[in-house]
């Protein structure tokens, strides 16, 4: 029976479980194949995926804090985790261990037109970060990279040949109306509702300036609404919220492990069905 499951620490509040054996059983291979939650905390990862990778297991998906390390000990990284530098689904098979970043094709994906000449702006610079610009880049957009820390954005451009946001004029909210797609990759927005304007002030955005030629992707996902997802929704904005980016770098890495379509309805109906807790984002 072969076996998958999402890697992470903590993992208690994953939705992949729920969302991959929901589409396990719609494909009709649930008696077949599982994907369960494993708790491995950093200095256990890579001893775990090895006893994986030899013990029944297909794959594996790799969250916080490992994707890092699931890039570090694959023996085929593919050309976007090398550029990216992390990875997020392993593949197990002929004593090799391959991976793959679903993270960068899910968020093309959950767009609703496609990404090639759009000018887009990248909040923030941690690992998801560094998906989005590495994939709307390789989509064809023009991209621009703002971060609370602007060293690390500048890194980021450089690594991935993209433009730093200059930190003299590191207000996006000035320029807003220069970019047609904004990305936030930060980890603001996982706070509950009730401190108005704290996120959008932290995202240096201003809530009036987004309007119905932005196209908002909040990577962000809880139980609610993030700040930003509303204010966008209220300006008119064109918005894609953090579950259906989770929900298509999930379809993406099913796809991988088993060669089948993935049935994305159902995903989404699993997730809707599990608000679960903001996903916690110290590192990635
Ligand atoms: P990370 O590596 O920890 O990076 C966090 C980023 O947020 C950094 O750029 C950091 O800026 C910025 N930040 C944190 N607090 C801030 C604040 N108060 N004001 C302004 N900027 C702040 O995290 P990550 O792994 O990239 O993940 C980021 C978010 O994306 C998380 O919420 C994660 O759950 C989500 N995510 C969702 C999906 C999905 O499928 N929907 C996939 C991947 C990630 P500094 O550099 O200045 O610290």
């Amino acid at each position: 029976m072969p076996r998958l499951a999402v890697i992470g620490h903590p993992i208690a509040h994953s939705l992949s479980p729920a969302m991959q054996n929901a589409a396990l059983r719609e494909l009709g291979l649930a008696g077949e194949w599982s994907y369960e939650a494993l708790d491995v905390v950093p200095g256990e990862f890579a001893k775990t995926v090895r006893r994986l990778s030899q013990g029944g297991f297909t794959g594996v998906n790799v969250t916080i804090p490992h994707k890092r390390d699931a890039f570090e000990i694959a023996d085929d990284p593919s050309a976007a985790v090398r550029a990216i530098g992390a990875a997020n689904t392993l593949s197990f098979g002929g004593g090799r261990i391959a991976a793959e970043n679903t993270d960068a094709p899910g968020l093309i994906a959950a767009l609703p037109e496609g990404a090639d000449g759009r000018r887009a702006l990248v909040l923030g610079a941690g690992g998801a970060a560094r998906a989005a610009a590495w994939a709307l880049a390789d989509a064809g957009a023009e991209v621009w990279v703002w971060n609370r820390t602007p060293e690390r954005a500048e890194r980021l451009a450089r690594d991935l040949g993209v433009r730093p946001v200059e930190p003299d004029t590191s207000h996006p909210a000035t320029e807003i109306s220069r970019y047609e797609l904004i990305v936030n990759a930060t980890s603001v927005g996982l706070e509950p509702p009730g401190r108005e304007g704290a996120d959008l002030k932290a995202l240096r955005l201003d809530a009036d300036s987004l309007n119905e030629r932005h196209l908002v992707v909040d990577l962000v996902y809880g139980s609610s609404d993030t700040e930003l997802v509303r204010a966008a929704r209220r300006g008119g904005a064109n918005v894609v919220d953090g579950r259906e980016v989770l929900v298509q770098q999930g379809a993406a890495s099913l796809r991988i492990w088993t060669g089948r379509e993935p049935p994305l309805e159902a995903m989404r109906r699993a997730i809707q069905a599990n608000p679960g807790e903001p996903e916690p984002a110290d590192e990635r």
